[in-house]
């Protein structure tokens, strides 16, 4: 089958595409000829993947599923959440959101984080939300220069080290965003 993934962001949709089964075949927003980008304007993560999800079925006519993630810090309780791609300001700037936690965290003890990932799946017949959690902490420095977004600040839990150091393959068996697949992939190998 044929399903497309709602993101312009060339390096989730190459870790996606690891993770499904070669049967389902991945298509990005640019594959459906969909070059705008949709407003993310929920006031949080499940809204948001609801919102890219349901533009694409509605505008495109296309199985469609979409995710949204946030870096939970418990310290922050619960910020930047929602709000992470833009905690630093409009530009998205990735250096100065991983700056402006490491300074909001300086006189913290608790560095505990999740990253978090909801998935919308929308089918002709049917929606379905699922969801991935990665436990861990924030790191007191970036390091590292793989994946991206926060992943130089965030370590995983049972891990020594950054993402943004370890090797892709055990982000890709760990993460938020693999569990919350693995749970999408295996309820489409049910359903279909
Ligand atoms: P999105 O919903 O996937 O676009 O992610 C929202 C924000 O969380 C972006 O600023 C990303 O940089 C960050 N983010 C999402 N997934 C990851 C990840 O796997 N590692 C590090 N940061 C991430």
């Amino acid at each position: 089958m044929e399903i497309v993934f709602a993101t312009h962001n060339q390096n989730k949709l190459k870790e996606v595409q690891q993770l499904l089964p070669s049967h389902i075949k991945l298509l990005s927003l640019e594959d459906i000829g969909c070059f705008e980008e949709i407003e993310e304007t929920g006031d949080t993560l499940e809204e948001n993947a609801w919102i890219k999800a349901n533009y694409v079925y509605h505008t495109y006519g296309k199985a469609c599923f979409a995710d949204d993630t946030g870096l939970e810090v418990k310290a922050l309780n619960g910020a930047p959440g929602v709000y992470s791609a833009r905690y630093a300001g409009e530009e998205k700037d990735t250096s100065a959101n991983m700056q402006k936690l490491l300074v909001a965290l300086s006189q913290e003890q608790d560095r505990t984080a999740q990253f978090r990932t909801a998935i919308a799946l929308r089918l002709s017949d049917q929606k379905k939300l699922f969801e991935g959690i990665v436990k861990g902490s924030i790191a007191n420095k970036m390091e590292g220069k793989n994946g991206f977004g926060y992943d130089p600040i965030f370590i995983p839990e049972k891990y020594e080290k950054s993402f943004g150091l370890l090797d892709a393959s055990i982000k890709n068996k760990i993460s938020h965003r693999a569990r919350a697949i693995h749970k999408l992939v295996e309820h489409l190998g049910q359903s279909l």
